[in-house]
């Protein structure tokens, strides 16, 4: 009987044994496959469906993307608070590199901004549904 995987539809040998990788719920057929399929999040392909409430435009926004913006957005920000020990500190260095933080931060929310606004009108205001 010829078996083929689940994941990544490769060929199966004929041993039970064909599907050897395991998680909780799935299984693999090679260490690469599991790599592959097993990480894969439902979340991995779901989009906001934005609705502008001004001018009524539709526009799509990677749940994921702005998901791993928001993560480095919230990293900064605990750096921020670190740094701002070592300015009270009198430190120069952790000065400097709070600055850096800033910037990066800028444009973290800079790119979350631009996902989040109507690129018809610019408007802010949504509805907003994930698909
Ligand atoms: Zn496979
Ligand atoms: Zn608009």
């Amino acid at each position: 009987m010829v078996s083929f995987c689940p994941n990544c539809n490769k060929k199966l040998g004929n041993l039970k044994t064909g599907l050897v990788y395991r998680t909780k719920d799935k299984r693999f057929c090679s260490i690469k496959c599991k790599k592959q399929y097993g990480k894969k999040q439902k979340i991995d392909n779901k989009e906001y469906k934005r609705k502008c409430n001004r001018c009524g435009k539709v526009w799509y926004s990677s749940v994921l993307k702005e998901k791993e913006l928001e993560r480095e957005l919230k990293k900064n920000r605990s750096y921020q608070v670190a740094t701002g020990f070592g300015m009270l500190a009198g430190s120069w260095l952790a000065a400097g590199a709070g600055m850096q933080t800033n910037r990066n931060k800028n444009a973290l929310q800079d790119s979350l901004n631009k996902l989040r606004k109507c690129p018809n009108c610019s408007s802010i205001t949504y509805k907003e549904k994930i698909v």
